[in-house]
């Protein structure tokens, strides 16, 4: 490869502030949001997009806000975010369901407006349309980073700073290190989420409930398909059938959730496996190759599952959603075998429910191991291995590949975004540094916020 040398340049810096998020997805709002709680302290959240929601925008439902036996484990900032949702009529309850554990339908619109409401009266001033591109680390600690926007290349200062980006940028950038996928580099592959409108849902519902040898359902009941709300997960048979008949359909089961609206159904099915989020290049091949698969998965739905024959494409979510990219390497990398025998930690700073759903990074299926209760995420993952002034919540927290299959919801993404900002405002006002946190008072803290850890 050519290289070119940049000249040095002296850059402005635009801002000095306490504590500084970067990306507001459900991790980034929840850790903004804790961070400011009290006024004490300058939060500011940096977020390239034009909104804020990150993955909460994309048509999905917020999965696991219930654990594998039914009870409630995450509450805290998560809980009231929903719950100012569902005073404007934009969320549904949490439905439990035997493969998720519960679903939670929200309206992607909503929940901008709710999160930019949210930051505002938590006094944390947003910069939408600001790239990180770097990270400013003296001696071994963040003081912030580089951004990149219209105004030109700018850096803001931070006493501490916490990376929700999902990809890792400002820990990667910091030197913390990093990796991807499987023992092969394989990672999960990204969405391109859809609605449509026009559907009739009831008879999707009863060729579910009345057929369910052909309408197969994963692990869950036909029953679960009767009422309320669902995710379908299934229909091997349909998407073989439709194979048969020359249509390449990208994935193996029919992942259908139904809408707010009573004729609307989003569309989880199109795969692009081998994306690297982390490689423009990729990535932008990515959004063709997914746009071109919407078109084969909208024709099986209508020629192959009941009640699409007149459904319509109604909206397209901006982008195709990440399932997994970069994760750091913290003080504690969570597994899948903590996740499933339960482990006990001492630092534990969030309950989880959510089994470990392994969307497999070639082919088109996915595999799940279940545990068998609510299970407990240590503080220490948060807190990069090598570096000080830092956090890291939300998908890009330190786990393996497995243990972020599980961890990669977005309430439990929400409840680690929160600890993380609940422990980078308690470190300022206890004069230690990030990975010295009192374990008991942030425990304490959370709790005191509603969060559940026992
Ligand atoms: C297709 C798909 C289906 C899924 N299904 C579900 C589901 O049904 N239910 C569920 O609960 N979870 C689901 N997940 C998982 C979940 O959506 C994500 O794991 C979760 O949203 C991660 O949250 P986060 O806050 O870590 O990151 P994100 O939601 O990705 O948010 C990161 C934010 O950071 C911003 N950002 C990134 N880099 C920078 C930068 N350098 N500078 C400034 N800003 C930056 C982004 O614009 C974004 O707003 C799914 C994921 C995908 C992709």
């Amino acid at each position: 490869m050519e290289y070119i040398t940049e000249p040095e340049r002296r850059i402005p810096v635009i801002r000095d502030v306490d504590v500084l998020v970067v990306g507001g997805g459900p991790a980034g709002l929840m850790a903004a949001q804790a961070a400011a709680e009290g006024g004490n302290h300058r939060v500011m959240l940096v977020e390239s997009r034009s909104y804020l929601g990150g993955n909460l925008t994309i048509g999905l439902p917020v999965l696991a806000f219930l654990g594998p036996r039914g009870d409630q484990v995450i509450y805290g900032g998560a809980q009231r975010f929903i719950d100012r949702l569902r005073a404007r009529g934009a969320a549904s309850g949490h439905k439990p369901c035997k493969l998720h554990m519960s679903l939670t339908i929200i309206d992607p619109e909503e929940a901008k407006n709710v999160a930019f409401e949210l930051m505002e009266e938590a006094g944390v001033e947003v910069r939408l349309y600001t790239f990180v591109s770097d990270a400013i680390v003296e001696d071994g600690v963040v003081k912030g980073v580089v951004v990149e926007s219209k105004a030109g290349r700018q850096a803001i200062l931070a006493r501490r700073v916490i990376d929700c980006t999902g990809d890792g940028d400002v820990a990667f950038r910091a030197g913390v290190p990093c990796s991807k996928g499987d023992a092969e580099g394989g990672m999960q592959p990204p969405t391109l989420m859809f609605s449509m409108r026009g559907v009739d849902v009831q008879a999707l519902r009863d060729a579910i409930v009345l057929h369910p040898e052909t309408y197969d359902m994963d692990r869950m009941p036909a029953e679960q398909f009767r009422e309320g709300n669902f995710i379908t997960v299934g229909l091997r048979g349909r998407i073989e059938e439709a194979r048969r008949s020359g249509l390449d359909v990208p994935v193996s089961r029919t992942i259908l959730i139904s809408g707010l609206k009573p004729d609307e159904i989003w569309v989880n099915m199109t795969r692009v496996n081998g994306t690297d989020s982390t490689d423009p290049e990729s990535y932008t091949r990515c959004e063709v190759v997914a746009r071109r698969q919407m078109r084969v998965v909208t024709e099986y739905l209508r020629r192959f599952v009941p009640g699409f024959a007149q459904a319509e494409v109604d909206k397209v979510a901006p982008f195709t959603g990440i399932r997994e990219s970069r994760v750091i390497r913290g003080k504690y990398i969570l597994t899948a075998e903590d996740i499933l025998g339960g482990k006990h930690f001492d630092d534990k700073v969030c309950l989880a429910g959510y089994p470990v759903d392994i969307h497999h990074s070639r082919g088109g299926d996915c595999s799940m191991y279940f545990c068998d209760d609510a299970y407990e995420i240590p503080y220490r993952v948060l807190v990069p291995a090598n570096v000080g002034g830092l956090l890291v919540a939300g998908r890009c927290a330190s786990m393996n590949h497995e243990a972020m299959a599980a961890t990669r919801v977005m309430s439990t993404c929400m409840a680690l975004g929160e600890a993380a900002g609940t422990a980078a405002r308690l470190s300022l006002e206890t004069g230690v540094d990030v990975g010295s946190v009192d374990i008991p008072l942030l425990q304490q803290t959370l709790v005191s916020q509603g969060v559940r850890l026992v």
